[in-house]
């Protein structure tokens, strides 16, 4: 009996392997939009099996069916079901919850606004209702429980501050209620949490960030049991939201080196927030890596390896009008949103992923004012702390 392999292993080997009929080490790409229905197919369409054979490229592709089962490898999940962005894949996993097209979600505070709007602008006309919670908060989410909802739903690191939820705690929360979990991993990627190793019942994440991790491909993927997968696969198939096959082969390209790009970017975020949390111009930094973050003692329990994760955030004294001219000081880190390229990108919260929100709403995300989240991306931290000191000390 060999052991069961191992992450950067899987990454490597799982999915595929080249054969004497099939011999290209990287496989082809496929770009057939129809494939030859025949009568091994004809068995199982006509059994109702629409995801199994080719059949039509909205329903299934070689490329995207590779990527799924790399990522469900990668994740500890039965199946997996790509979509052409992030948040497709979220949209297709809150209705997936609620197959009745209604349902009450406990969702997080501190989540990516992205999400909150989703709920609040598209979802809420199809019934659907929020009640926010402090994912801190075992009373909040026990009286969201006790309010009825179905799901509920949080970011295992949070964006921006990269605030660290305790997902077995929630977990049994929630099951205890008779409710879903579901996790955004996102920031945290299968290399630092695996949630449903933690009592998640679905993962979901952007495949544009870190699993893509060039800074070239928009996907998204939801993760759990295969009969959950079926009927998030059927949702895609009706709504037609699948990745293309192009896009398919290169986040499986990416995935195979996912081990190596997260360990460095998390070698990066724990020197810098090191060097940031030294600066007087500094005053405050979420990372849990650091002692006195709220989920430092968590991290031993919830994240693997000893790794605190790729994302930090800083906020400058002085308040946010020091923040552009710090991030236009950078001569490394690029100003972009998004994270988990092989480039550090810094954006400023409350101007894009979070705009809009009042200083007390900040709060409740839990970032304050001058507030910078960063990126790491896998360039030699002494080099990407010197571009920060430099901006520091350049004023
Ligand atoms: N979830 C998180 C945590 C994100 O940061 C983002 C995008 O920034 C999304 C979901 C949405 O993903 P996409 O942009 O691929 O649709």
């Amino acid at each position: 009996m060999r052991p069961p392999l191992r992450f950067t292993t899987l990454a490597v080997h799982a999915g595929r392997r080249p054969t004497p009929e099939d011999p290209d080490l990287s496989p082809p790409i496929r770009r057939a939009t129809t494939f030859l229905q025949h009568p091994a197919v004809h068995e199982l369409t006509d059994a109702g099996d629409w995801s199994t054979p080719l059949v039509y490229s909205r329903y299934g592709s070689p490329n995207a069916s590779n990527a799924e089962e790399v990522l469900a490898a990668l994740e500890g999940a039965e199946r997996g079901v790509l979509f052409a962005s992030g948040m497709a894949a979220i949209h297709a996993m809150l209705l997936h919850a609620f197959p009745g097209g209604r349902g009450t979600v406990a969702l997080a505070r501190q989540i990516y606004g992205g999400t909150s709007s989703l709920l609040a602008k598209a979802l809420a006309s199809l019934g659907f209702e929020v009640i926010p919670f402090d994912v801190q908060d075992r009373a909040e989410l026990g009286a969201a429980l006790a309010a009825g909802a179905g799901l509920v739903h949080v970011e295992g690191l949070s964006n921006p501050t990269a605030l660290l939820a305790d997902i077995p705690r929630i977990a049994e929360q929630t099951h205890g209620q008779g409710a879903l979990l579901s996790v955004d991993s996102t920031f945290a990627t299968p290399v630092v949490q695996r949630p449903l190793e933690l009592g998640a019942d679905l993962v979901v994440h952007s495949a544009t960030k870190a699993l893509a991790g060039h800074s070239d491909v928009t996907a998204g993927v939801v993760l759990g049991s295969a009969a959950r997968m079926e009927a998030v696969a059927d949702y895609r198939k009706l709504t037609g939201a699948i990745l293309d096959p192009a896009a398919a082969w290169l986040l499986r390209r990416s995935l195979s080196t996912l081990g190596l790009r997260v360990e460095a970017q998390c070698r990066a975020a724990s020197a810098l927030a090191r060097s940031l949390a030294g600066r007087d111009e500094v005053s405050r930094v979420h990372y849990p890596g650091l002692p006195d973050d709220p989920g430092h003692s968590l991290a031993p329990n919830v994240l693997r390896d000893g790794l605190h994760g790729s994302m930090l955030a800083f906020e400058l004294a002085g308040g946010d009008e020091r923040t552009r001219p710090f991030v236009s000081r950078l001569r490394l880190a690029v100003d972009a949103p998004s994270l988990g390229g092989v480039e550090t990108l810094v954006s400023i919260p409350h101007l894009m992923s979070h705009p809009g929100l009042s200083a007390e709403e900040r709060r409740g995300v839990g970032f304050g004012a001058g507030c910078i989240r960063v990126a790491c991306g896998i360039e030699d931290p002494e080099d990407l702390v010197a571009d920060f000191s430099a901006a520091f000390d350049e004023r």
